[in-house]
């Protein structure tokens, strides 16, 4: 999937609006990761938004302003060195959204970037744009894959998610891990953490794509972002009305179907 815009339908009236910018979705997109784009667009106009994602990339400006959401995708080494060396004049302003508490997901090699500094799988060191304090650390002739299931103890919830990745993530004392390893590797294989909660920055290693194998994780990325925007108050359909598969209108789609034969 590579595009440059998408937006809910302008037929349809929406209450509210948020603005998705997809930073270097033609370059990192490893194992499905924009399918993180489409399930928050999903989410989000379930949940009553007019939702729109500008790819933002190699060259273009990023102003804080201008979004209510970012994802940051995964990627290889090779693209991931292109992507690092163009970050830098962006750095201030995805610092500036990250301290607004703004909402940011990012994902493998968008999350290591985030961070103080990623060492390659050939043991090049490559900076991050240090916006956070997290670091990578490389390991010689392996890598972490396979299925993995985490729990999120504040939230209680659990996540599942496929991960693959060299880097390990060492995360900092300012910095809570999105869950803890219930089985596969997470961070870094030694401390049992699996990505990083930082105010409204939520990074991991989940590929799959997280947010459509997580669909809580979805909800709560949408609605944060919403009631940032409109208030805290705001009124929000509950995860079970709009999220839920028994009420799913494809869920009753088929059950009316099945029903109809039966
Ligand atoms: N290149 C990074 C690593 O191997 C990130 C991988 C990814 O995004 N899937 O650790």
């Amino acid at each position: 999937m590579v595009y440059r815009t998408i937006e809910s339908p302008s037929d349809k009236a929406f209450r509210y609006e948020l603005k998705v910018a997809h930073l270097y979705g033609d370059l990192l997109n490893t194992y499905g990761d924009n399918g993180n784009i489409l399930m928050l667009k999903y989410v989000g106009e379930k949940l009553d938004a007019k939702m729109s994602f500008d790819v933002v990339s190699l060259g273009d400006s990023f102003n804080a302003d201008d979004y209510d959401i970012v994802f940051f995708g995964g990627g290889q080494d090779y693209e991931q060195a292109i992507v690092a060396k163009d970050l830098p004049p962006k750095a201030k302003e995805i610092d500036r959204f990250i301290q607004e508490d703004k909402v940011l997901l990012a994902i493998c090699g968008g999350f290591q970037l985030l961070g103080q500094y990623y060492v390659q799988a050939n043991g090049e060191k490559i900076d991050g744009i240090g916006v956070m304090n997290h670091y990578t650390l490389n390991q010689k002739n392996n890598r972490f894959i396979g299925d993995i299931k985490i729990h999120n103890e504040e939230f209680d919830e659990t996540y599942y998610g496929f991960e693959n990745h060299q880097g390990r993530t060492f995360l900092s004392e300012e910095e809570k891990p999105l869950g803890k390893v219930v089985y596969g590797h997470g961070n870094n294989k030694e401390d049992g953490t699996e990505g990083v909660h930082y105010k409204n920055v939520y990074g991991s290693y989940f590929h799959g794509p997280i947010l459509s194998r997580n669909a809580k994780l979805a909800y709560r990325l949408l609605t944060t972002a919403l009631k940032n925007k409109y208030g805290q108050d705001m009124a929000l359909k509950a995860y079970d009305d709009i999220l839920s598969l028994e009420k799913s209108e494809e869920y009753l789609d088929v059950k009316n179907k099945a029903d109809f034969k039966a």
